[in-house]
């Protein structure tokens, strides 16, 4: 084993094509080569989602289903629900000692968050402090690694920062662990803009072939294409684009084919809708295993969170020797 690896998501619901390929390829990936960590990460969706918490169970469960079927195996990766690894939360308060607040404050996926969902006078103290507490759920594990979307870079920057400085005040406890983007780790939304489910352009893993078609139809292309024989401009198209990330057999054929005015843009979404239903195919069948087990899910969580916490108990224990407030 090469080492530790943490990475974790929101219990939001369902997961989008945008966390599989951003994130969710890599994790699978490195199960065979590191010792890895898988959190449900349910605190960190109260940052947000306070006041709408209802169908928190639920969501972790439809996410862990996700991760199960696109191959995450329990045999070998330790899945874990955050809050049930309360010693995440004492790390956290131990971090948030050493933290400037300069560092939260420039935080540039803050800014974007408050401006996206109009956050201004209502940011929540806990909201500000969502990369200390991811901070602390990477090294309570010693992670050497962290897999990733882009979206996320700035808070594994924090991490190795709040890292260092504990190391420096203190004693070397924690390995500064290191940002492992994938070969896409941003995939755009239908609209263009990043995929988000709160940005409601997002197409789900879980989706119905229909409703993947439904999705590709309505997307924008180059409005310059009005007619077939209009030559096209793939450089503006989003459709363009998901064929070069999800297509790679046929995309540079595509590309002739649209400048040259020789494939509408209703063939081509087609072709695009194809691919993208052909891809998920053994997904949805081992998705329909999971939901009709879906105890088998919770049975995963309960134990690897068990486990889990014995790692992150012997690790708490350094840090209060290190910080010499173990009083022994
Ligand atoms: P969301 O942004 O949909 O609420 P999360 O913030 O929980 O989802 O992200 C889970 C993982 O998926 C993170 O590693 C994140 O970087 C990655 N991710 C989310 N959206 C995208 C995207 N559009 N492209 C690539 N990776 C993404």
């Amino acid at each position: 084993m090469k080492g530790v690896i943490f990475s974790g998501m929101r219990p939001t619901g369902k997961l989008h094509i945008g966390n599989y390929y951003g994130a969710l390829t890599n994790w699978i990936q490195l199960q065979n080569e590191y010792k890895c960590y898988y959190g449900v990460v349910d605190w960190h969706a109260l940052t947000t989602g306070y006041d709408n918490t209802s169908m928190m169970k639920e969501n972790m469960i439809e996410m862990v289903i996700d991760w199960l079927s696109a191959g995450i195996d329990p045999d070998k990766s330790t899945l874990l629900i955050q809050s049930h690894v309360p010693e995440h939360a004492e790390l956290h308060l131990l971090l948030s000692m050493i933290t400037p607040l300069a560092w939260l404050e420039r935080n540039p996926v803050l800014k974007e968050q408050v401006r996206d969902l109009n956050l201004k006078e209502n940011m929540g103290y806990g909201l500000l402090g969502y990369p200390v507490l991811m901070a602390s759920d990477i090294l309570i594990y010693k992670s050497n690694a962290v897999p990733v979307g882009e979206d996320q870079s700035p808070h594994v920057e924090l991490a190795r920062e709040i890292g260092r400085r504990f190391n420096n005040l203190y004693n070397p406890v924690f390995p500064i662990p290191k940002l492992k983007l994938s070969h896409t780790p941003r995939i755009p939304g239908t609209d263009g803009r990043k995929m988000s489910k709160s940005l409601k352009n997002d197409i789900t893993l879980s989706d119905k072939p229909e409703d993947i078609k439904n999705k590709v139809l309505s997307m924008i292309t180059d409005p310059r294409k009005i007619r077939l024989a209009d030559p096209g401009h793939p450089e503006v198209c989003v459709v363009y684009k998901y064929h070069e990330i999800f297509n790679k057999k046929e995309f540079q054929n595509i590309e002739r084919d649209c400048r040259k005015a020789k494939l509408g843009c209703v063939a081509c979404k087609k072709r695009l809708a194809d691919v993208l239903i052909q891809s998920f195919q053994s997904f949805r069948e081992k998705r329909n295993y999971y939901e009709r087990n879906s105890q088998l899910v919770w049975d995963i969580l309960m134990k690897g969170s068990e486990e889990a916490r014995k790692v992150a108990k012997k690790t708490l224990s350094e840090v209060r020797k290190a910080m010499k407030i173990d009083y022994a």
